[in-house]
C-alpha cells in the first residue's frame, strides 16, 4: 500500500479470504471479538450462502471462546438477524458504516473494548475506515465474486488505487 494512503484507509492486514486468518494468532493478541461483513466477505454476491470454509471458519472462532457478529449497513432487522443467524453469529444492523460510532457500540455491547476487537470486510471505504475510526484492528479481504451492487464500480477502482500492489496474506505476488 502506497505511502501517502491515510492512516485511516490502513487495513491492519490484508488477507485473501476470511477463512485463512489464524485464529490461534487473533487470539494470542488478545483479540476476543470479531465484527464482519457480509456480503463478498463471508457470502459472495453471487450466492445466497455462506461457503463451508466459511462456516467451519466462524464455527471454529466460537470454539476459540469470541464473540462474533455480524455488522450490516442493511436497514432490515429481520433480514439481518436472519443472515446472522444462518451463519450461527449475532447480527447488527444500521450499521452505519463507515462511520465508527455503531460498530464501536456492537463489541461493547459484547463487554469487549475496541482495542480487542477486528473488524474484517471487503471494502476499504466501510469496513476498514468504520474499524479503524473505531480504534479496532482491521482486516481487508478480497471480494469473493466480482459480483458488487450496481454503481460500485467506480469505488472499486479507486480502492484498487488505494490498494496498489499490496501483498495479500495467501496469495502468490502476480
Ligand atoms: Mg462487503
Amino acid at each position: 500500500m502506497g505511502r501517502k494512503v491515510p492512516k485511516a484507509l490502513r487495513p491492519t492486514r490484508c488477507v485473501s479470504r476470511i477463512e485463512m486468518i489464524d485464529l490461534d494468532e487473533l487470539e494470542r493478541q488478545g483479540i476476543r471479538c470479531i465484527l464482519f461483513d457480509r456480503d463478498n466477505t463471508v457470502v459472495p454476491r453471487d450466492s445466497r450462502e455462506a461457503p463451508r470454509a466459511v462456516l467451519d471458519w466462524l464455527a471454529s472462532a466460537r470454539a476459540h471462546g469470541m464473540r462474533c457478529l455480524m455488522v450490516s449497513n442493511n436497514s432490515h432487522r429481520d433480514r439481518v438477524a436472519r443472515s446472522a443467524g444462518e451463519l450461527g453469529v449475532e447480527g447488527y444492523p444500521l450499521a452505519l458504516k463507515p462511520l465508527p460510532f455503531s460498530v464501536r457500540r456492537a463489541c461493547v455491547a459484547c463487554g469487549v473494548p475496541p482495542e480487542q476487537t477486528v473488524m474484517i470486510g471487503d471494502q476499504l471505504f466501510t469496513d476498514i475506515l468504520s474499524g479503524n475510526l473505531a480504534g479496532m484492528e482491521t482486516i481487508l479481504v478480497r471480494p469473493q465474486c466480482d459480483t458488487d451492487l450496481p454503481g460500485m464500480g467506480i469505488v472499486r477502482k479507486v480502492e484498487r488505487i488505494v490498494v496498489g500492489d499490496a501483498e495479500f496474506e495467501g496469495e502468490d505476488r502476480r
